[in-house]
């Protein structure tokens, strides 16, 4: 776990504009642009500018940080129309499915989701 930037990190090089992503929102501390693989219609990322490897880590430094992220997530969602009918999802750890340890949220509408667990 760092707090440093380091030079091989897809999202931070998207944070710094070095590589083109389809931003809908910003904040000082957090930036929100679509997936480049939707897993639904709407399927938003939204990732602290510092560098942290997951939203655990991200809490355990800044709890400001960890705030704005899941608050930018809440206002695509007012932003995209689905502030009623939204999931945020994190995965931790590559054995739970995270494949880029940047900290970030998964804002996920616009399928109808089914009962159950997940
Ligand atoms: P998973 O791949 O299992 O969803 P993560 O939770 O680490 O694992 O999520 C990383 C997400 O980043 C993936 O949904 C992937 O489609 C997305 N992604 C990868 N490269 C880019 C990119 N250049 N621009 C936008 N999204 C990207």
């Amino acid at each position: 776990m760092t707090s440093q930037t380091p030079s091989d990190c897809l999202f931070c090089k998207i944070v710094a504009g070095e590589i083109p992503s389809d931003r809908v929102a910003e904040t000082e501390r957090s930036v929100a642009f679509r997936d480049i693989s939707p897993a639904a219609p709407i399927h938003v990322l939204v990732v602290p500018r510092r560098h942290e490897s997951t939203v655990g880590a991200l809490a355990a430094s800044s709890g400001d940080d960890l705030t704005d992220v899941f608050r930018l997530a809440s206002q695509v969602a007012e932003q995209e129309g689905v502030a009623d009918a939204h999931r945020m999802i994190v995965n931790t750890g590559s054995k739970a499915g995270q494949t880029i340890f940047h900290a970030h949220v998964h804002l996920l509408a616009g399928a109808a989701f089914t009962e159950g667990r997940m």
